[in-house]
Protein backbone atom coordinates (compact mmCIF):
# COMPACT_ATOMS: atom_id res chain seq x y z
CA UNK A 1 0.00 0.00 0.00
CA UNK A 2 1.52 3.61 -1.01
CA UNK A 3 1.77 6.08 1.60
CA UNK A 4 -1.07 8.12 -0.36
CA UNK A 5 -3.61 5.76 -0.39
CA UNK A 6 -3.10 4.97 3.15
CA UNK A 7 -6.27 5.54 5.17
CA UNK A 8 -6.79 5.14 9.10
CA UNK A 9 -9.46 3.51 10.50
CA UNK A 10 -9.45 2.42 14.03
CA UNK A 11 -12.38 1.32 15.95
CA UNK A 12 -13.83 0.88 19.51
CA UNK A 13 -15.31 -2.99 20.20
CA UNK A 14 -17.54 -2.91 23.58
CA UNK A 15 -18.83 -5.72 24.52
CA UNK A 16 -22.72 -4.97 25.64
CA UNK A 17 -22.18 -6.60 28.90
CA UNK A 18 -22.95 -3.37 31.08
CA UNK A 19 -23.02 0.67 31.13
CA UNK A 20 -19.67 2.08 29.70
CA UNK A 21 -17.48 2.70 32.43
CA UNK A 22 -14.66 4.26 33.47
CA UNK A 23 -12.44 1.56 31.30
CA UNK A 24 -14.16 1.47 28.15
CA UNK A 25 -14.30 5.09 28.23
CA UNK A 26 -10.79 5.28 28.55
CA UNK A 27 -10.46 3.13 25.33
CA UNK A 28 -12.80 4.61 23.22
CA UNK A 29 -11.31 8.17 23.84
CA UNK A 30 -7.99 7.05 23.04
CA UNK A 31 -9.08 5.03 20.24
CA UNK A 32 -11.22 8.16 18.94
CA UNK A 33 -8.77 10.65 19.03
CA UNK A 34 -6.59 8.38 17.65
CA UNK A 35 -8.51 8.25 14.47
CA UNK A 36 -9.34 11.45 14.25
CA UNK A 37 -5.74 12.81 14.91
CA UNK A 38 -4.93 11.05 11.81
CA UNK A 39 -7.47 12.32 9.88
CA UNK A 40 -8.93 8.55 9.86
CA UNK A 41 -12.46 6.66 10.07
CA UNK A 42 -13.49 5.65 13.91
CA UNK A 43 -16.12 2.52 13.97
CA UNK A 44 -18.18 1.15 16.42
CA UNK A 45 -18.47 -2.76 16.46
CA UNK A 46 -20.74 -4.25 19.34
CA UNK A 47 -19.39 -7.41 20.13
CA UNK A 48 -21.96 -9.10 21.69
CA UNK A 49 -20.84 -12.98 20.15
CA UNK A 50 -20.52 -14.16 23.34
CA UNK A 51 -24.31 -14.38 23.80
CA UNK A 52 -24.39 -16.01 27.61
CA UNK A 53 -22.85 -12.81 29.15
CA UNK A 54 -24.35 -10.24 26.77
CA UNK A 55 -27.49 -7.92 28.76
CA UNK A 56 -30.19 -6.70 27.46
CA UNK A 57 -30.03 -3.39 26.59
CA UNK A 58 -26.64 -2.63 27.28
CA UNK A 59 -25.79 -1.99 23.63
CA UNK A 60 -28.19 0.78 22.72
CA UNK A 61 -27.17 2.01 26.33
CA UNK A 62 -23.39 2.19 25.31
CA UNK A 63 -24.57 3.57 22.62
CA UNK A 64 -26.46 6.52 23.85
CA UNK A 65 -23.62 6.92 26.11
CA UNK A 66 -21.30 7.86 23.83
CA UNK A 67 -23.69 10.23 21.95
CA UNK A 68 -24.14 12.02 24.54
CA UNK A 69 -20.29 12.07 25.35
CA UNK A 70 -19.66 13.69 21.83
CA UNK A 71 -18.61 10.63 20.00
CA UNK A 72 -18.84 10.83 16.19
CA UNK A 73 -18.75 7.33 14.59
CA UNK A 74 -18.31 6.60 10.90
CA UNK A 75 -20.56 3.88 8.88
CA UNK A 76 -22.59 1.84 10.36
CA UNK A 77 -22.42 -0.03 13.36
CA UNK A 78 -21.65 -3.64 13.13
CA UNK A 79 -23.07 -6.22 15.47
CA UNK A 80 -21.14 -9.59 15.58
CA UNK A 81 -24.29 -11.69 16.33
CA UNK A 82 -25.78 -10.40 12.65
CA UNK A 83 -22.38 -12.18 11.11
CA UNK A 84 -22.77 -15.38 12.24
CA UNK A 85 -22.85 -17.11 8.95
CA UNK A 86 -19.43 -15.07 8.02
CA UNK A 87 -18.03 -17.04 11.16
CA UNK A 88 -18.93 -20.15 10.03
CA UNK A 89 -17.70 -20.04 6.32
CA UNK A 90 -14.02 -18.76 7.73
CA UNK A 91 -14.22 -22.00 10.16
CA UNK A 92 -14.87 -23.74 7.15
CA UNK A 93 -11.68 -22.42 5.59
CA UNK A 94 -9.68 -23.37 8.86
CA UNK A 95 -11.04 -26.65 8.66
CA UNK A 96 -10.15 -27.13 5.03
CA UNK A 97 -6.67 -26.20 5.82
CA UNK A 98 -6.80 -29.08 8.62
CA UNK A 99 -6.25 -26.81 11.04
CA UNK A 100 -8.75 -27.45 13.15
CA UNK A 101 -9.78 -30.39 15.91
CA UNK A 102 -12.19 -31.31 18.33
CA UNK A 103 -12.01 -31.12 21.99
CA UNK A 104 -14.12 -32.84 24.28
CA UNK A 105 -11.76 -31.75 27.41
CA UNK A 106 -13.87 -30.82 30.45
CA UNK A 107 -13.07 -27.92 32.43
CA UNK A 108 -11.61 -30.38 34.99
CA UNK A 109 -9.86 -32.15 32.60
CA UNK A 110 -8.06 -28.22 31.36
CA UNK A 111 -7.24 -27.65 35.26
CA UNK A 112 -5.49 -31.11 35.89
CA UNK A 113 -3.36 -31.62 32.49
CA UNK A 114 -2.91 -27.89 31.26
CA UNK A 115 0.85 -27.20 31.90
CA UNK A 116 1.98 -23.51 32.81
CA UNK A 117 2.74 -21.55 30.22
CA UNK A 118 3.25 -17.61 30.28
CA UNK A 119 -0.58 -17.09 30.74
CA UNK A 120 -1.67 -19.31 33.26
CA UNK A 121 -2.10 -23.04 31.81
CA UNK A 122 -1.30 -23.54 28.58
CA UNK A 123 -3.82 -26.24 26.47
CA UNK A 124 -0.64 -29.75 25.92
CA UNK A 125 -2.78 -30.95 23.18
CA UNK A 126 -4.73 -33.41 24.69
CA UNK A 127 -7.14 -34.01 21.86
CA UNK A 128 -5.30 -33.31 18.75
CA UNK A 129 -4.87 -36.61 17.78
CA UNK A 130 -7.51 -38.45 18.95
CA UNK A 131 -10.35 -37.66 16.01
CA UNK A 132 -13.34 -37.66 18.56
CA UNK A 133 -16.61 -38.46 16.43
CA UNK A 134 -19.16 -35.15 15.71
CA UNK A 135 -21.79 -36.50 17.82
CA UNK A 136 -20.04 -36.16 21.58
CA UNK A 137 -20.89 -32.78 22.77
CA UNK A 138 -16.87 -30.83 21.58
CA UNK A 139 -14.96 -27.47 21.05
CA UNK A 140 -13.85 -27.14 17.94
CA UNK A 141 -9.20 -25.83 18.30
CA UNK A 142 -7.10 -24.70 16.04
CA UNK A 143 -3.58 -26.23 15.79
CA UNK A 144 -0.77 -23.67 17.03
CA UNK A 145 2.72 -24.06 16.14
CA UNK A 146 6.23 -23.79 18.52
CA UNK A 147 7.11 -19.98 16.35
CA UNK A 148 7.37 -17.27 18.26
CA UNK A 149 4.63 -14.23 17.27
CA UNK A 150 6.44 -10.93 17.83
CA UNK A 151 5.13 -8.11 16.96
CA UNK A 152 5.86 -4.12 18.44
CA UNK A 153 3.10 -2.63 20.48
CA UNK A 154 2.98 1.29 19.91
CA UNK A 155 2.38 1.66 23.76
CA UNK A 156 3.76 -1.76 25.15
CA UNK A 157 6.60 -2.07 23.06
CA UNK A 158 8.25 -5.68 21.74
CA UNK A 159 5.72 -8.04 22.28
CA UNK A 160 6.71 -11.57 21.95
CA UNK A 161 4.77 -15.40 22.48
CA UNK A 162 5.69 -18.73 21.66
CA UNK A 163 1.85 -20.03 21.00
CA UNK A 164 2.26 -23.61 21.53
CA UNK A 165 4.23 -23.23 24.64
CA UNK A 166 2.31 -20.61 26.34
CA UNK A 167 -1.17 -20.98 24.98
CA UNK A 168 -1.29 -23.81 23.67
CA UNK A 169 -3.95 -25.21 20.36
CA UNK A 170 -6.63 -22.34 21.29
CA UNK A 171 -10.59 -22.56 20.89
CA UNK A 172 -12.43 -21.02 17.85
CA UNK A 173 -15.97 -22.43 18.57
CA UNK A 174 -16.84 -23.21 22.21
CA UNK A 175 -18.44 -26.35 23.39
CA UNK A 176 -21.70 -24.39 23.74
CA UNK A 177 -21.74 -23.81 19.98
CA UNK A 178 -20.95 -19.88 19.96
CA UNK A 179 -17.61 -18.44 18.27
CA UNK A 180 -14.78 -17.62 19.88
CA UNK A 181 -14.10 -13.94 20.76
CA UNK A 182 -10.36 -14.02 18.75
CA UNK A 183 -12.31 -15.44 15.58
CA UNK A 184 -14.54 -12.89 15.11
CA UNK A 185 -12.56 -10.24 16.19
CA UNK A 186 -9.86 -11.14 13.62
CA UNK A 187 -12.73 -11.63 11.09
CA UNK A 188 -13.94 -8.30 11.36
CA UNK A 189 -11.17 -6.31 12.33
CA UNK A 190 -10.43 -7.92 8.08
CA UNK A 191 -13.86 -7.12 7.19
CA UNK A 192 -14.36 -3.14 8.21
CA UNK A 193 -10.32 -2.70 7.05
CA UNK A 194 -9.22 -1.68 10.56
CA UNK A 195 -5.88 0.05 10.25
CA UNK A 196 -5.13 0.67 13.88
CA UNK A 197 -6.13 -1.49 16.79
CA UNK A 198 -6.37 0.81 20.22
CA UNK A 199 -7.73 -1.49 23.14
CA UNK A 200 -6.72 -2.13 27.14
CA UNK A 201 -3.89 -4.11 27.99
CA UNK A 202 -5.50 -7.10 29.21
CA UNK A 203 -6.01 -7.93 25.52
CA UNK A 204 -2.44 -7.88 24.72
CA UNK A 205 -1.90 -11.28 25.47
CA UNK A 206 -4.70 -12.31 22.78
CA UNK A 207 -2.87 -10.57 19.82
CA UNK A 208 -0.62 -13.13 18.75
CA UNK A 209 -3.57 -15.45 18.75
CA UNK A 210 -4.77 -12.66 16.69
CA UNK A 211 -2.06 -12.52 15.17
CA UNK A 212 -1.61 -16.37 14.02
CA UNK A 213 -5.25 -16.34 12.62
CA UNK A 214 -4.17 -13.06 10.43
CA UNK A 215 -1.97 -14.99 8.68
CA UNK A 216 -3.53 -18.26 8.13
CA UNK A 217 -6.61 -15.89 6.53
CA UNK A 218 -4.15 -14.26 4.84
CA UNK A 219 -5.58 -11.00 6.26
CA UNK A 220 -3.42 -7.94 6.60
CA UNK A 221 -2.30 -7.39 9.84
CA UNK A 222 -3.20 -3.91 12.07
CA UNK A 223 -1.04 -1.89 14.07
CA UNK A 224 -1.69 -2.54 17.65
CA UNK A 225 -1.53 -0.39 20.85
CA UNK A 226 -2.25 -1.37 23.98
CA UNK A 227 -3.44 0.80 26.84
CA UNK A 228 -3.02 0.74 30.80
CA UNK A 229 -6.11 -0.49 32.77
CA UNK A 230 -7.83 1.52 35.26
CA UNK A 231 -7.29 -0.74 38.65
CA UNK A 232 -9.01 -0.67 42.11
CA UNK A 233 -7.29 -0.37 45.46
CA UNK A 234 -7.10 -4.35 45.22
CA UNK A 235 -5.44 -4.26 41.82
CA UNK A 236 -8.20 -5.89 40.22
CA UNK A 237 -9.30 -4.73 36.66
CA UNK A 238 -12.49 -2.00 37.19
CA UNK A 239 -15.17 -3.11 35.30
CA UNK A 240 -18.90 -3.54 34.14
CA UNK A 241 -19.25 -6.86 35.98
CA UNK A 242 -17.06 -5.64 39.47
CA UNK A 243 -19.88 -2.45 39.67
CA UNK A 244 -16.94 0.12 39.80
CA UNK A 245 -15.90 2.73 37.68
CA UNK A 246 -19.11 4.13 36.46
CA UNK A 247 -19.26 7.50 35.20
CA UNK A 248 -22.00 9.98 35.05
CA UNK A 249 -24.23 9.11 31.62
CA UNK A 250 -25.22 13.29 31.63
CA UNK A 251 -22.35 14.93 32.89
CA UNK A 252 -19.55 13.96 30.06
CA UNK A 253 -16.86 16.47 31.08
CA UNK A 254 -15.57 15.54 34.73
CA UNK A 255 -15.16 11.66 32.99
CA UNK A 256 -13.58 13.18 29.73
CA UNK A 257 -11.09 15.12 32.29
CA UNK A 258 -10.44 12.08 34.18
CA UNK A 259 -10.26 10.08 31.17
CA UNK A 260 -7.46 12.11 29.64
CA UNK A 261 -5.83 12.47 32.93
CA UNK A 262 -5.16 8.93 32.51
CA UNK A 263 -3.87 8.93 29.61
CA UNK A 264 -0.92 11.21 30.74
CA UNK A 265 -2.33 14.08 28.38
CA UNK A 266 -2.14 16.95 30.88
CA UNK A 267 -5.53 18.79 30.87
CA UNK A 268 -5.62 22.09 31.70
CA UNK A 269 -7.44 22.35 35.32
CA UNK A 270 -9.96 24.94 33.72
CA UNK A 271 -11.37 22.21 31.48
CA UNK A 272 -13.10 20.75 34.08
CA UNK A 273 -15.80 23.35 33.66
CA UNK A 274 -15.50 24.14 29.70
CA UNK A 275 -17.96 23.17 27.43
CA UNK A 276 -18.07 19.48 25.99
CA UNK A 277 -17.04 20.96 22.49
CA UNK A 278 -13.71 22.72 24.05
CA UNK A 279 -12.46 19.92 25.95
CA UNK A 280 -13.23 18.10 22.62
CA UNK A 281 -11.71 20.39 21.08
CA UNK A 282 -8.58 20.65 23.27
CA UNK A 283 -8.16 17.02 23.17
CA UNK A 284 -7.80 16.94 19.77
CA UNK A 285 -5.49 19.57 19.55
CA UNK A 286 -3.09 18.67 22.13
CA UNK A 287 -3.80 14.41 21.79
CA UNK A 288 -0.22 12.52 22.19
CA UNK A 289 -0.04 9.11 22.39
CA UNK A 290 3.47 8.95 23.27
CA UNK A 291 2.14 10.68 26.40
CA UNK A 292 0.18 7.44 27.66
CA UNK A 293 2.21 5.62 30.28
CA UNK A 294 3.69 2.56 29.48
CA UNK A 295 2.63 0.67 32.21
CA UNK A 296 0.15 -2.08 32.85
CA UNK A 297 -2.38 -0.80 35.59
CA UNK A 298 -3.10 2.35 36.36
CA UNK A 299 -5.38 2.90 39.42
CA UNK A 300 -8.46 4.92 39.51
CA UNK A 301 -10.88 5.51 42.23
CA UNK A 302 -14.50 7.73 40.85
N1 LIG B 1 -15.02 -6.58 23.16
C1 LIG B 1 -13.81 -6.42 23.93
C2 LIG B 1 -14.12 -5.76 25.25
O1 LIG B 1 -15.18 -5.16 25.40
C3 LIG B 1 -12.77 -5.61 23.21
C4 LIG B 1 -12.13 -6.39 22.13
C5 LIG B 1 -11.11 -5.66 21.29
O2 LIG B 1 -11.02 -4.42 21.36
O3 LIG B 1 -10.43 -6.34 20.54
O4 LIG B 1 -13.32 -5.85 26.16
Amino acid sequence: MSDSNFHYRGRFAPSPTGQLHFGSLVTAVASYLEARSQKGDWLVRIEDIDELRNIPGSADDILRTLERYGFEWDDDILYQTRRKQIYEDVLQALIDKKLIYRCICSRKDLRENNEMGQQGLAYPGTCEDKNHPEDIAHALRIRTSNQIIEFSDAIMGVYTQNLKQEIGDFIIRRRDGLFAYQLAVVIDDAFQNITHVVRGVDLLDSTPRQIFLQQHLSYTQPAYAHLPVAVDAQGDKISKHNGSGGIDQYKPVPALFAALRFLGQQPDPALTKASLNTIWQWALEHWNMNKIPAIEKIPYTD
